[in-house]
This record gives C-alpha cells, sequence and structure tokens, in this order.
C-alpha cells in the first residue's frame, strides 16, 4: 500500500492531550501578572518528587552555582519565577508523556534528544548574550509534535519514519507527505492552546524554516543550533551533522571549530548530568572528545593487528614459496622417474620414443638433417655369465658415462633396452654422425674396464643413419629400423665397427 491510496488524518482532526493536572495549576497560577513565589512555591511542593527534581537541577553542574541551594525559597531567589516554572512544567511533561517502547517508538530516545536541544539550547544561548527563563523549555519540547502525532496516529507515524528512511529527506518532509502537515505545527499549536506564551511556541513552529518572524530570529536560531548538536549524538549521521553545525556557527555567530568542538563536548557532559535528574537512561552518550579518544585507540588496535596479519601473510607466503620449490623438485624427480633410466642416469625408452617424434618433425619442418645411431654392447650375456649381473650393471652404467661424456651439448642419449643405448643428433649429417660413432666406438674400447680385479675391454656395435627431409615423409620408426639394421651389419661384420645405412 502507498501513501497515496491512504487517507490522510486531518490537522483539525487531531486530538490534542491536555496538560498534566499539577501543570494546569502551574500555568494559570504563572499567567497571572501579580502571581507570586508563595503561589508557585505552594503548588511545586504539593509534589515532593518534583521539589527534589527542582532542587537537583539548580544544584547540578547545570547551573554550576558555587552554592548549594536547599529550599525552593532560595532557588526562586536565584532564578526566579519564571525560571522555577519552566522547570517545573519540564518534569512533569516529560514525566507524563513517557512510555517505553510502544509500537516502535522509543519514549526515551525522544526525550533523550529532548534534553540534550535544552542542555544545548541554553548553553548556545548563554554564549551569545540571549538566554531567556523559556530557552531550556522551548528547546526541550521543539519536538513535542513528533510524540503527539506518534499517539495519535501510530501506524502513519511508522509510515512517515519509514518513508523518511527510504527517501533520506528530512522527518520535516517525510511528515508533510504522509500527513500534510509537520511536528512543527502540531506541536506549536499544542503549546498555544496550553497557554503557553508566544516566544516558546512560534520559534517552535519555525525551528526547521529557513524562513522565519525576525522578532523570534534568536530563539529560532538557537533551536537549530540545539537540534544539530543533538543530532550529532543522537543520529546515525554524526559527523555530517556536525559538519553542518561548524558552518552555522560560523555563518551566524562567526564561531571557529574550537568553539565547536568545545561547545559539543559540554553540551554531553552537562546533558549527562540532567538526564540523570530526569529519570532518562543516558545510555552510550559520551562527550565528541572522549568518542575521539576511543576511536583513536580502536583504530591503534586495528593498525596493530593489521600489522599482526601482514606478518603472518609473509610468513604464509614464505612458507608457500617453500612448498612450490617442494613441488617443482618433486615434480622434477618425478619427470625423472618418468624419463631417466635409474642405472646410467640416461634417457629411457620412452623418451627416446618421444624424442624422435618431435624431432623428426622439427627436421621436417625446417628441412634439416636428423641422425640416429644405435649402440649394442659385445658379447654382454658373457659378461653377465662371467662376473656376474652386478658386474654387468657397473659396465653398463661406465658405457652409459662414455657415451654421455663423448657426445656433443645438442645431441641426445637414451638406455634404449637392455644393454642398448641410441644417440639422436639433431642438425647432423650422415658423416658427421659416423665420425661422433666412431668416437664412441673408441672411446669405449679404449677404457679399461675393472671386472674383478682385471682389466677387461669391452666393446661396442653401432649402428647410424640419417634422415634427410625430401620429398618422401619418412615415419620415426622407418628410422629406428634403419639404424638397427646398420647396428646388426656391424656385429655381423665381427663387431667393434660402425656401419652405415642410408635411409631411402
Ligand atoms: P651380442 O654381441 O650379439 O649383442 O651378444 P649379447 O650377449 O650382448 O646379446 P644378447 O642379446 O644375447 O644378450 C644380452 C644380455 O644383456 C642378456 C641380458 O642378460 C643382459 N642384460 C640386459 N639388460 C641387463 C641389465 O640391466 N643388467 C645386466 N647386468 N644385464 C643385462
Ligand atoms: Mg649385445
Ligand atoms: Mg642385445
Amino acid at each position: 500500500m502507498t501513501t497515496m491510496e491512504i487517507k490522510k488524518p486531518d490537522c483539525n482532526s487531531i486530538k490534542l492531550p491536555s496538560p498534566p493536572a499539577i501543570a494546569v495549576r502551574l500555568l494559570q497560577a504563572v499567567k497571572k501578572e501579580e502571581s507570586s513565589f508563595e503561589e508557585l512555591s505552594r503548588i511545586i511542593s504539593s509534589d515532593p518528587a518534583l521539589t527534589a527534581k527542582i532542587l537537583s537541577i539548580v544544584n547540578s553542574s547545570f547551573y554550576a552555582l558555587p552554592y548549594k541551594v536547599d529550599g525552593l525559597e532560595k532557588a526562586v531567589s536565584i532564578l526566579g519565577v519564571d525560571a522555577l516554572k519552566n522547570i517545573a512544567l519540564s518534569f512533569m511533561i516529560v514525566s507524563n508523556m513517557r512510555k517505553t517502547k510502544d509500537g516502535g517508538f522509543d519514549f526515551n530516545l525522544f526525550w533523550k534528544r529532548s534534553v540534550t536541544n535544552a542542555v544545548a539550547s541554553e548553553i548556545i544561548a548563554a554564549e551569545i548574550g540571549k538566554k531567556t527563563d523559556d530557552t531550556f523549555v522551548t528547546a526541550l519540547l521543539m519536538d513535542i509534535g513528533v510524540i503527539i502525532l506518534f499517539m495519535c496516529y501510530p501506524e502513519y507515524y511508522q509510515m512517515t519514519l519509514d518513508e523518511k528512511r527510504v527517501s533520506g529527506h528530512s522527518l520535516s518532509a517525510a511528515e508533510q507527505k504522509v500527513f500534510g502537515f509537520d511536528h512543527q505545527s502540531v506541536g506549536s499549536e499544542l503549546l498555544k492552546r496550553w497557554g503557553l506564551p508566544e516566544n516558546i511556541y512560534i520559534p517552535i513552529q519555525y525551528h526547521h524554516e529557513e524562513k522565519f518572524p525576525q522578532d523570534f530570529r534568536d530563539s529560532v536560531r538557537v533551536l537549530k543550533v540545539a537540534d544539530m548538536a543533538s543530532s550529532f549524538y543522537h543520529s546515525n549521521k554524526g559527523i555530517e551533522k556536525l559538519e553542518r553545525l561548524q558552518r552555522y556557527l560560523q555563518r551566524e555567530f562567526g564561531k571557529d571549530e574550537s568553539f565547536t568542538n568545545q561547545f559539543i563536548d559540554s553540551v554531553a557532559e552537562k546533558t549527562i548530568d540532567v538526564l540523570s535528574i530526569f529519570d532518562l537512561d543516558p545510555g552510550s552518550l559520551k562527550p565528541y572528545s572522549e568518542l575521539l579518544v576511543e576511536a583513536n585507540e580502536e583504530l591503534g588496535r586495528m593498525n596493530r593487528s593489521y600489522e599482526q596479519i601482514v606478518l603472518q601473510l609473509r610468513k604464509e607466503k614464505e612458507r608457500a614459496e617453500i612448498l612450490a620449490r617442494e613441488l617443482q623438485e618433486a615434480n622434477e624427480r618425478l619427470r625423472d622417474l618418468a624419463f631417466k633410466d635409474g642405472l646410467t642416469g640416461l634417457y629411457n625408452h620412452r623418451y627416446f620414443q618421444e624424442l624422435m617424434d618431435r624431432e623428426v618433425h622439427r627436421s621436417t619442418r625446417y628441412n634439416r638433417p636428423l641422425s640416429l645411431i644405435m649402440i649394442d654392447i659385445d658379447h654382454f650375456k658373457q659378461i653377465n655369465d662371467a662376473f656376474g649381473h652386478q658386474r654387468g650393471d657397473h659396465v653398463l652404467k661406465q658405457i652409459g658415462k662414455i657415451i654421455r661424456n663423448t657426445i656433443r651439448a645438442s645431441d641426445i642419449a637414451s638406455r634404449y633396452g637392455g644393454e642398448e643405448f641410441a644417440v639422436v643428433l639433431p642438425e647432423t649429417e650422415l658423416r658427421g654422425a659416423a665420425v661422433l660413432a666412431e668416437r664412441i666406438r673408441k672411446n669405449i674400447e679404449s677404457c679399461p674396464f675393472d671386472l674383478n680385479g682385471t682389466k677387461t675391454k669391452v666393446t661396442v656395435s653401432l649402428g647410424v643413419t640419417t634422415y634427410v627431409p625430401g620429398k618422401k615423409i619418412i615415419q620415426k620408426g622407418k628410422i629406428i629400423d634403419t639404424a638397427d639394421r646398420a647396428l646388426y651389419k656391424s656385429k655381423e661384420k665381427g663387431r667393434n665397427r660402425v656401419s652405415i645405412i642410408a635411409l631411402t
């Protein structure tokens, strides 16, 4: 349901509550010109709780008197009849219009805010030399229209608060939208009917307006300052309100930032005192300077924990780096396991096959020659049989080492099978491959192998072939086969030699 579909309450249909009974007597008494202290004192003393409250406010930090006031008579001689009447009136209204939380309306917050308004207005009015007997009660009651509207139309008022929250507009604007009038006019009308003077109800009517009757200029400006100061403490837009207050005090009264800070501090200090006399809970209300100290401490704590987090992150990062390094090493080990031969440290058969795939492809693509040498140990079975398998292994290892030390950096040696090796020579023509094969043969032949104390000669047979890319596409299998055939040619011819078969 939108606000447009609801019939708005009529301003004239609002039933304004009557003032509390004792307040009626009080108001009537002070209206008379000749009203004396005796009459006022008689009315007040009929309510001992009220008397006690009046004395406690007179003796509070709010008035900061240099001596203790212990009776109404003394109080009136210091404050005057009108001031005393206003204090009494304030107490009676606050204690009469006080339910606890009701249907979403926080009465404690409302009066806490109103008392803050009253205290702030007294301080600023004194500062600019415009304090009157009505200053306190005017500010205390400036938002009383809010309570009246809420009590008469709780649902509509809830809608108003929702409207304010959603639209982000001022409370008065939200009230205008929902009701067609606002709390200033309702409050002002109420106080007028209660018989309060126009220097109270007229400034109240204009406390949110830009334009107002110049006769009431001082009181309206005091109310505006009070409203901003209490909004600073009691609304959720605190800092924004403080900045507005600062600008307003500067513009209207030529006050600088340090005045604003001092002012806002003493508002909270004095309000806390006055609230207790009104039996209102100050809750978390604290002077601005204390809030700042707390905020700075909190900031310090946050910074410290920030440093700890950074330290922790750095440690985690180092740990992650160590883990990454370990992982890389583990991967390399796995790669070695997957592609290297455990006995000789040369690449294994699987790697050899992949390497041949790559190299054949590359050689075809760039039109470069690719040579392959196959090597097989001669009569290796006999070595095993004569000296044992372990000695045989040792020979395999040594031969692998000789092959590795003989070839160039660009050549790749692998253990092809049991006692067979293969060397892949990229970018190498048949002639160069044959020279290298011969060098391997010679180096192995001339190396004395220590087999159980006897220096023994071990020889190998080699087969060489070269792939020269041409029109015909040749498979890697054919290259290996050809090198193998060359190797067996060496075996047939009597071993310990190099044979060449050209690829066709
Ligand atoms: P040929 O000159 O004709 O090559 O004679 P050969 O004895 O070397 O050839 P053959 O293929 O008959 O025997 C190869 C031997 O190599 C048989 C096998 O026991 C041995 N052998 C294969 N792998 C290993 C190994 O890892 N360690 C050892 N110690 N011996 C191996
Ligand atoms: Mg052999
Ligand atoms: Mg063999």
